[in-house]
């Protein structure tokens, strides 16, 4: 089977070159070269040219490069048929785990503190709070949510959970307190103190991280985001700190990426912000995920890791 790189703004065949080669037996890869080619089932795609998909008429499935898929629904002309597949690779997740636990216990220990400290050559003594004081709230309980939360209990901190659906088994294993739907979102917010966004970008949660959100939340709470910028209502985030209500935000996803040079966040005290760093899915990952999903096609099943596109993660 004949997998084509697809992407206007990354050279892919560079980036995944290695990995794209250990699996060159049993898939080849064919660079875009502008022409028309109906014979091609797969794409790995990243921002793929508009004219793309009349290009390839007999795409059947469009691999994504990383774990979400809002940037592949969002492309102009996108067939109504094609399977769209996320990356689910667990050593990303373990990455942003750490990624989340490092902000966690920033906050909790108050490193920003005693950088301030350091500066002044002041010996000051902070008493940090045990992490059982520290309840951490989840928007979002899917791949990356559980590794997080698993994470943080091990650690010490209370994990509490929301997600769109109402578990429907319990698992005596898992460290969180669960929530679902409106009604859930109120009762974890005034029970957290520390909230980290992990939601995919979908109709449903762009925005959500908006002012009505922030005044729900306790005094004093700190927020973690790293689902995508569209989730943010920027000004919101900066009224709220401003106002004394939240004591700070770590951001690591923004609505304009690169972040310009002239956006207040770079300079705000209450913040703390990464360039879209806190992890990527590994190129192992991907190629496993590419020939999976040519498997998949070839037998006639869903490719395993396909989103559904209707609720759109
Ligand atoms: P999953 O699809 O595995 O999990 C999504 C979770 O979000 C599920 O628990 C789901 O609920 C919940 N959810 C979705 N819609 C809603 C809603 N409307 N209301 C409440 N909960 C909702 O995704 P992943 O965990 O793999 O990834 C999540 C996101 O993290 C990615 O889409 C991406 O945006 C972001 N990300 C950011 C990275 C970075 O470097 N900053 C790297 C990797 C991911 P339910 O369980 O009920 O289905």
């Amino acid at each position: 089977m004949r997998c084509v790189l697809l992407s206007e703004t990354l050279d892919l065949r560079r980036l995944f070159g290695p990995a794209l080669a250990g699996i060159a037996d049993r898939l080849e890869i064919v660079d875009d070269d502008g022409g028309v080619r109906p014979d091609i089932p797969l794409a790995l795609a990243w921002k793929p040219a508009p004219d793309s998909f009349a290009r390839y008429p007999g795409l059947r499935a469009l691999c994504s490069i990383g774990a979400g898929a809002d940037s592949l629904l969002a492309c102009p002309g996108l067939p109504s048929a094609l399977d769209i597949v996320r990356v689910v690779d667990p050593h990303q997740a373990e990455a942003m785990a750490g990624f989340v636990a490092w902000h966690v216990i920033g906050h909790q220990r108050r490193f920003a503190d005693y950088a301030t400290n350091q500066r002044a050559a002041a010996w000051r003594r902070l008493n940090p709070r045990r992490p059982g004081d520290v309840p951490v709230g989840l928007l979002g309980y899917g791949h990356m949510g559980r590794r997080v939360g698993a994470a943080l209990a091990v650690l010490g901190f209370p994990v509490l959970a929301w997600g769109r659906t109402e578990p429907t088994t319990v698992d005596p294993g898992d460290p969180a307190a669960r929530f679902h739907g409106a009604a859930g979102l109120d009762a974890m917010l005034s029970r957290s103190e520390v909230l980290v966004n992990l939601l995919p970008l979908t109709a449903e949660t762009s925005g959500i991280l908006d002012a009505g959100l922030f005044r729900r939340m306790r005094p004093g709470a700190y927020l973690v985001q790293v689902g995508r910028g569209e989730h943010l209502a920027e000004t919101d985030l900066i009224a709220a700190l401003d106002d004394g209500h939240l004591a700070g935000a770590a951001l690591d996803v923004f609505a304009t990426e690169p972040l310009p040079a002239h956006h207040p966040f770079w300079r705000h005290p209450g913040i703390t912000l990464t360039p879209h760093e806190a992890c990527e899915a590994g190129p192992e990952a991907v190629a496993s995920t590419l020939l999976a999903t040519s498997r998949a096609l070839r037998e006639g099943r869903r490719p395993p890791d396909a989103i559904d596109r209707a609720r759109g993660y």
